[in-house]
């Protein structure tokens, strides 16, 4: 029986509801009074239900709903994108995932992990780069990736510090975890814990992860409780899209939603949005659920309507255009310059036999940057919130009075500023500091906007990390 507080994973993500769901949203598909009222009620921007949400992602046409998300979108993250890239420490895994070719059965792929010396390689070369913000990414192995090494090397990432350079928020996706580990996991000061459903259907659930842990399905959707409860309310729910039904797995990952806000007072931090990309090994015929650019834009812009204060974050499985698209409907944050191999960074493009996909968006770091400017955005390296204890509900509170636009907007011009002087290629650095001027006078609180003046003369003679 479907339960939003049920600490059970069958009964918050209960199937009955979610085909409940499907069948009422077939049933008013046509309904245009129905959906009117829902598209109005979305332009109050306080989020959706579910099954709201899965009626406007099925019916009515892109421009009305394009037009309410990029409104939200304005109205809530302004013109910035947050960067990052994932850095990949291990690719050791005992579990079964059909989808994945770091799957335990997949005896063609090298196995790697980093030791913290070829940590401390890999991160100097991401933070000569410019990156600010990693998710550290490991397979599944008890022996060989057990909480210690993932503690160890996160411990070994803050530590780091390469001329002007520092990694000042390190995320998680890590295996399911029990709450104990949790905590040691918020104890080592991570910023979002990101753990992906992969599909919330269970029968396809328990036929893509055969083997290991990772194949009880109660255990692995549970996990985000367990997370909660040991401390860590910085949260990224996700799905990989091309498993199963995109509008099942839409409406269930709303419920995951709303079951953390209905438990712990505060839903998901971050929504990811992978699509399963081609990897070595990998049987592709396994996945007949891809869903191709329009409907995702559309996932997208249902997201952004469904949790205005919730990141969506895309990564570089997706083309420059495909990005561009979701950008303009409601992602907020995007990787940029990414390896999927253990060691991919330095030296660059080797270790290409350990990648667990193939990428789309090849760029450097710095292209992206460039792009994002002349397509409008403003590329932003903060990290602010997270090291002022602005994260879980009081995160959510800011959000929802808006008193966020305040700190994220100067901090993203000053994080900016030090890519600029710091990595940036001259082109970059013109178009950047042409940005910051022109952006500087959108800040309306006068005394802000001249602390973010001196500060930025500051970042010009050499100080760096000042935050709002
Ligand atoms: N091993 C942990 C786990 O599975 O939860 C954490 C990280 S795993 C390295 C990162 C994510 O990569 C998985 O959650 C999955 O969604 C995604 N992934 C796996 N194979 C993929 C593929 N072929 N294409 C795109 N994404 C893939
Ligand atoms: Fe292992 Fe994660 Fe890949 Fe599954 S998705 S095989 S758990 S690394």
């Amino acid at each position: 029986m479907y339960d939003v507080k049920s600490p059970n994973a069958r009964e918050f993500i209960s199937h009955e509801e979610i085909m409940a769901t499907l069948a009422w949203v077939q049933e008013n598909k046509n309904n245009s009074s129905l959906i009117g009222e829902i598209l109005e009620k979305a332009s109050e921007k306080k989020g959706l239900h579910h099954r709201e949400a899965a009626l406007l992602l099925t019916s009515g046409d892109n421009e009305k709903l394009f037009c309410i998300a990029r409104e939200i979108k304005r109205e809530f993250y302004g013109d910035r994108v947050v960067l990052f890239a994932p850095l990949y420490l291990s690719n050791y895994c005992v579990n079964g995932c059909v989808y994945c070719p770091f799957n335990a059965k997949n005896n063609e792929m090298p196995r790697k992990k980093l030791s913290q010396d070829e940590i401390r390689r890999e991160v100097t070369a991401l933070q000569d780069m410019g990156h600010k913000r990693l998710v550290i990414e490991t397979g599944e192995h008890p022996g060989q990736n057990p909480i210690e090494y993932v503690l160890e090397s996160i411990k070994t990432i803050y530590g780091i510090h390469h001329k002007n350079g520092a990694i000042r928020r390190v995320n998680v996706n890590v295996a399911a975890a029990t709450t104990e580990d949790y905590r040691k996991l918020k104890e080592a000061g991570i910023g979002t814990y990101l753990l992906f459903q992969e599909t919330y259907h269970e029968e396809t659930y328990n036929r893509i992860h055969p083997s290991g842990p990772k194949s009880c399905f109660a255990r692995h959707t549970e996990a985000i409780d367990r997370a909660m409860q040991g401390g860590i309310d910085d949260i990224g729910l996700g799905v990989l899209f091309g498993l199963a039904d995109c509008v099942y797995e839409f409406v269930a990952l709303l419920m995951h939603a709303e079951h953390l806000e209905a438990v712990y007072g505060v839903g998901p931090h971050t929504l990811s949005v992978p699509r399963i990309r081609r990897a070595q090994g990998v049987d592709e015929s396994n996945f007949t659920h891809g869903v191709d650019d329009d409907t995702f834009a559309r996932i997208v812009a249902c997201l952004r309507i469904s949790a205005p204060y919730t990141g969506i974050i895309i990564s570089t499985r997706e083309s420059g255009e495909c990005r561009k698209k979701v950008l303009d409907v409601g992602v907020s944050q995007i990787s940029g310059g990414s390896r999927t191999s253990v060691g991919g960074y330095d030296p660059p493009e080797t270790a290409e036999d350990t990648r667990q996909f193939e990428i789309s968006d090849n760029r450097s770091l710095d292209e992206i940057v460039n792009w994002l400017i002349n397509i409008g955005y403003i590329p932003s390296f903060c990290t602010a919130c997270y090291r002022e204890g602005r994260v879980g509900d009081r995160f959510m509170k800011l959000c929802k009075t808006g008193q966020i636009q305040n700190c994220c907007h100067p901090n993203a011009l000053l994080t900016l500023q030090e890519y600029l002087i710091d990595y940036a290629e001259s082109d970059t650095r013109a178009a950047g500091e042409r940005l910051i001027s022109r952006e500087i006078l959108k800040i309306t609180n006068e005394k802000t906007r001249t602390v973010t003046l001196e500060n930025l003369e500051k970042i010009k003679k050499g100080s760096r990390d000042f935050r709002i």
